[in-house]
Order: C-alpha cells, then sequence, then structure tokens
C-alpha cells in the first residue's frame, strides 16, 4: 500500500528481531535514537521516566530536552545504587529505562532486579540492548517489557546503515509501537533493513571473535603502567563480572580505560594505528573515541563529571582485525 506503513525488507528484519529477542512485536526505525523517542509514546504527557545517570549521552540530551519541552519528567538515577531506585520508583514512574552495559563506563545493572521492582510500581521497563546485542543478553527473558537497539552498531555490524528497532514482549504494546512509527513517520528504510538483515546473519560469529580480541585487550591494558583504570566486565577483578556472568552469555566488545592524564589521552587518540577515530561502534572495525569530546558531549559537564566520563577515559570498539595486530597498534601509541 504505501511504503511508510509497510515494506518486505522492513518486515523481514522486524520478525527477525522478534524471534531474536524472543519479543512478540518489533518495530525497525530509522535510527537509535528514534527508537528511543518511539518508545515515549507508550506513555502520557507529564508522566515520569527514570533513566540511568550514566546513559548513552544522545539518550541523555533526548530525555532532557523532551522535559524541558514538557513532554514527559525524567529522573536521572545511578540505578545500582539500590536506595536511589527505590526513591525514584515511589516517585511512580510511568517508564524505567535500562542500559546495560552502560556507554561508556561498562557499568551493568541487575536487569532481572530493576524489572521486578519497576513492574511492581507498574512502570513499563524499556531495556537498551545495543551494547550486547540479542546473541549476548536477552533482556525480555529477564522481565522487560521493550528493548531497543541501535541496529546501527553491532546487528547491521558494517558501520555502513543507521538504524533502529523496538522490540516488544505483548502485541498490544507492539501495535501501539507501530501505530505510532507509521503515523509519526519514523520506520527505517528498505535498503537499510536490507543491509541489515545481511549484517545480522554473522552477528554471532562477529560477537565471537570480537568479544576474543577484547578480552585480550583488557588484558594488555591492565597490565599496562600508562593505565589507571580498565572499565570491561570480561576482566575477573571488574566489579561488574559476577553480574555479567550470571545474566550476559559473554562480555561482548566495548571497553574503556583512563589514562594518566588528559594529554596522554589525547595523544594515543591521534596516534595510534587500525583504530579509528569515530564515535560509532560495533562494527568489524576497530574504533577508537575520546567520549568526553565526541559521544557525551551533548551532556552538561556536571552531569558528565558525575557520571564519571573524564577526559581521561578513552573507550574501544574492538573490531575483527588480527589480535597481535590490535595488540601492537596499543602498545606502539602507548610508546
Ligand atoms: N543507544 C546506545 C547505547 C548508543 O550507543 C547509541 C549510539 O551510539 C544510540 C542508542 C543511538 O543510536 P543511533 O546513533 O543509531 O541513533
Amino acid at each position: 500500500d504505501y511504503g511508510r506503513t509497510n515494506n518486505p525488507n522492513r518486515d523481514g528484519l522486524a520478525r527477525a528481531l522478534a524471534a531474536l529477542e524472543g519479543g512478540a512485536a518489533a518495530t525497525i526505525t530509522s535510527s537509535g535514537m528514534s527508537a528511543i523517542d518511539l518508545c515515549l509514546n507508550l506513555i502520557k504527557a507529564d508522566e515520569l521516566i527514570i533513566a540511568p545517570h550514566d546513559c548513552y549521552g544522545g539518550t541523555h540530551r533526548l530525555l532532557t530536552h523532551r522535559a524541558e519541552q514538557g513532554r514527559i519528567r525524567v529522573l536521572f538515577i545511578d540505578q545500582s545504587d539500590s536506595d536511589a531506585l527505590h526513591e525514584a520508583l515511589d516517585e511512580k514512574p510511568a517508564m524505567v529505562l535500562i542500559e546495560t552495559p552502560s556507554n561508556p563506563l561498562m557499568r551493568l545493572v541487575d536487569v532481572a532486579k530493576i524489572a521486578k521492582l519497576s513492574k511492581a510500581f507498574g512502570a513499563i521497563v524499556v531495556a537498551d540492548n545495543t551494547f550486547l546485542s540479542p546473541v549476548r543478553q536477552q533482556p525480555l527473558a529477564l522481565g522487560c517489557d521493550i528493548v531497543v537497539h541501535s541496529t546501527t552498531k553491532y546487528l547491521n555490524g558494517h558501520s555502513d546503515v543507521v538504524g533502529g528497532a523496538v522490540i516488544s514482549k505483548t502485541e498490544q504494546n507492539g501495535e501501539t509501537l507501530e501505530w505510532w512509527a507509521n503515523c509519526s513517520g519514523v520506520t527505517g528504510s528498505p535498503f537499510d533493513s536490507w543491509q541489515t538483515l545481511r549484517g545480522l546473519r554473522t552477528l554471532s560469529a562477529r560477537m565471537d571473535i570480537q568479544e576474543r580480541n577484547t578480552q585480550a585487550i583488557a588484558k594488555f591494558l591492565q597490565k599496562h603502567k600508562a593505565v589507571t583504570k580498565v572499565f570491561y566486565p570480561g576482566l575477573r577483578s571488574d566489579p561488574g563480572h559476577k553480574l555479567m556472568k550470571a545474566q550476559q552469555s559473554g562480555p561482548g566488545a566495548m571497553l574503556s580505560f583512563e589514562v594518566e592524564s588528559p594529554e596522554l589521552a589525547a595523544k594515543i587518540l591521534n596516534k595510534v594505528e587500525i583504530f579509528q577515530l569515530a564515535a560509532s561502534l560495533g562494527g568489524v572495525e576497530s574504533l577508537i573515541c575520546q567520549p568526553s569530546t565526541m559521544t557525551h558531549r551533548g551532556m552538561a559537564e556536571e552531569a558528565r563529571l558525575k557520571a564519571g566520563v573524564t577526559d581521561n577515559l578513552l573507550r574501544l570498539s574492538v573490531g575483527m582485525e588480527a589480535e597481535s595486530d590490535l595488540i601492537r597498534a596499543l602498545k606502539n601509541s602507548f610508546a
């Protein structure tokens, strides 16, 4: 009838993602941001959303500005702080957004626990599963109502698409979201959907290789004297390691690390080979970024520093190149 409403490529991708996440329905959108914005249609004006204080900078910006418009109310909290979570839930939120691992600090929160608590308060629980994809984490099985994705990342995996998806556990939410996506025209393009379907075929194999490389890099960085901290739940010493084992089938292929000074961080960014300087993530090629000046620059400085995103912090999206080449590139950049 009309491409904004239905398209075979887009519907095929929706069916595949709904199956992978264990949902009843999925809506394919033009970007990860439009997927998150679409979810706001499930709540009424002036209702409250609880979001992580250390969520992706674009999500923080969207919710902050939607709140400033009077479209919603938002409370950013540290969701791993049980007192803060209970206090926020007492405010009777209509929606709770979870992002685990968080971007860029790879902090994990207990999805099943937050979902159960939030639902007891009547909130819709939305999980952003972009960083892990359904091959490493299944938020619907852990009790969430909705999963959102930036398909730009692991699901497509080749850094040549910008897209998003919202997967619903129930037909009812799925129908509401599909209706709004058509009404507001945020549905994804047929060509992008086709490319994402093609990328999806290698998701599991890509994740295995990228994760193996990341584990090796994390161990290398942990031993380097110029590195003050490594954030990767795959490391036994990471505070999220135990939770990772419980709710994920692997730690994924994103990591962050802090170096001694912002000057050193800037030098590594500019000198390192192989890792391209770019804000995206989840593709087959390795990327490096400085979240404070790139992915999280849209956040107010105070909120950014409170979330722990300093100028000393660098984030890696580890790709499929040879492990030895990646480690050599990092070693040389430090030298
Ligand atoms: N969610 C997370 C966790 C992200 O990292 C990003 C982008 O980096 C988005 C959502 C937004 O996705 P997009 O860039 O496809 O709009």
